[in-house]
């Protein structure tokens, strides 16, 4: 248990205003691993005047300059892997397979691409007789969650520094740890005072206050529905940049003609993955009426193997889920939907086996889910799959847009084309063509209540520059 002080202000751990601080908890075993600081307004005010002050000189730092940071801030990741690796086990609960390759892995990569990006990007273009300057929008608030501690930050950070942008961040209070790893690895690259700065803290206290705040010019954040929407109105009002990226209630659809036993593999791995915390997750199995009872089987039987256990342990398929909020909150669905009529195939609302301390949840399959059950609209952000019905394309297709949500998806068919096609009728953000492998340079966000913006790649980056043009 570690008392951590200070936040990263201005090139330095500094004390923080107030003296309450926020307990982080393991949720294997409920152990406490330390605390934070819980930032107030002034030292969010500190920090955005910090990045204010910084902000003209890293705008005009040479993109290949940044570039250069850029790198010098990836391998500083790169070095701390292990250490970032066994944070995010201690504090989300992720297996440590998971959190080696994704959690600490993927910010690596990201960042590795958001040097080349800076290297390579067209920051001034000629169009006609005028000449356009993609200038950094200012200064960022970055807001972020817990399901993915280090991506989400590096997916705002990375891009918002190539663009030239400075930032603020207020990380998710249940994951500050990673957090702070990620301002050591700034330092350790010796990014200029001020570029990036740390303030952790609660959501409606440091959170609000960073949104809020008149000198912020953009605000990126990722998290619930519910939070994006006060954020959203909070930017509105100011007439300030916003990026949304929410939740999600993602579709799988398996066309006849697909391998049905890939598909549900798949499906049923990308849903215990990171425990069913992934806004992408893919948490409806949509399967035609010819195939249903196969599809069933299947993943019954592809659910088996993810039995709750030690995440640190390299052995272990499902770790614990982040809080007991979090936990109550995933059984509460599955009580729903065995109330609502849905067929609980395997799974259930209990505690696993011998697992009484922990937030802990069974994987868990629903059958005959109908489109209009609590569990197949709202996020449930547990290892939980509903398996639905469908009799033709249309249908399918109707039971697949049926959300308020549309961020991830996938598709499966006996051939790309067929697949491709219904992909394209689909209004979700983000669509994996049977099997078809994440990429990390192609833009990621929602449609519908989803979000608004989108990360990652070249699109990733368009969103902290505004454009000038000049005619001459
Ligand atoms: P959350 O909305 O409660 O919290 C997210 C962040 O917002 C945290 O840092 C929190 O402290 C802060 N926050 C909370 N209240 C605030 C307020 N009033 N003003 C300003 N900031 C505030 O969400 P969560 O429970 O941490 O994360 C889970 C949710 O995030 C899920 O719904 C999930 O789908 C969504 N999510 C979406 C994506 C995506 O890319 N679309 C990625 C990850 C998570």
């Amino acid at each position: 248990m570690i008392a951590h002080d200070g936040m990263f202000i201005d090139g330095a751990w500094r004390p923080a205003s107030g003296t309450d601080t926020i307990e982080v908890l393991n949720p294997a075993d409920e152990s406490v691993l330390g605390t934070v600081p819980a930032g107030t307004a002034d030292d969010v005010d500190a920090a955005v005047r910090a990045a204010r002050a910084a902000l003209p000189a890293w705008a005009a730092t040479p993109p290949a300059r940044r570039a250069e940071y850029l790198t010098a801030l990836r391998d500083a990741l790169a070095e701390r892997g292990e250490e970032i690796a066994r944070t995010v086990v201690a504090e989300l609960g992720s297996t440590v397979g998971f959190a080696r390759a994704v959690h600490a892995g993927l910010p690596v990569a990201v960042t590795g691409s958001y040097a080349e990006l800076a290297a390579s990007f067209a920051f001034e273009e000629r169009i006609g007789n005028s000449t356009v300057f993609h200038e950094p929008v200012g200064v960022v608030g970055a807001i972020t969650p817990w399901n993915y501690p280090l991506h989400q930050i590096v997916a705002k950070v990375a891009p918002a520094l190539a663009a030239g942008c400075t930032v603020v961040l207020k990380p998710a209070e249940d994951t500050p740890l990673t957090a702070r790893l990620f301002a050591e690895c700034v330092a350790v690259a010796g990014l200029p005072a001020g570029v990036f700065n740390l303030v952790t803290g609660l959501g409606p206290v440091a959170g609000q206050a960073l949104a809020e705040h008149e000198d912020v010019d953009l605000v990126s954040f990722t998290g619930s529905t519910a939070v994006g929407r006060r954020i959203g109105a909070i930017a509105g009002g100011a007439v300030k940049r916003v990026a949304l990226e929410l939740g999600g209630k993602s579709a799988c659809v398996v066309l006849p003609g697909a391998d049905l036993p890939k598909a549900v593999g798949a499906t049923v791995a990308d849903v215990c993955r990171n425990s069913g915390q992934s806004c992408n997750a893919l948490t409806r199995l949509l399967v035609h009426a010819d195939h249903y009872e196969e599809a069933v089987a299947l993943a019954a039987e592809a659910v088996a193997p993810y039995v709750p256990g030690d995440p640190g342990d390299p052995a272990t398929r499902l770790g614990p889920v982040v809080s007991g909020r979090q936990r109550d909150r995933v059984r509460g669905y599955i009580e729903k939907g065995v109330e609502e009529g849905a067929r609980l195939v395997t799974g259930g609302p209990e505690a696993p086996e011998g697992r009484d301390k922990g937030h802990w949840v069974r994987p868990t399959v629903f059958a005959d889910v109908t489109p209009e059950m609590t569990i197949a609209q709202e996020e449930i952000f547990g290892p939980v799959v509903s398996i639905m019905k469908y009799r033709d394309e249309e249908e399918a297709l109707r039971i697949a847009n049926g959300t308020v949500y549309g961020l991830g998806g996938a598709v499966w068919a006996a051939d790309e084309s067929t697949a491709v096609a219904f992909a394209r009728r689909m209004d979700t953000g983000q669509i994996d063509i049977n099997g078809g492998r994440y990429n990390l340079r192609a833009p990621f966000g929602g449609y519908k209540q989803s979000g608004v913006g989108r990360e990652l790649g070249e699109h990733g980056l368009a969103e902290y520059l505004q454009t000038k043009s000049l005619q001459f």
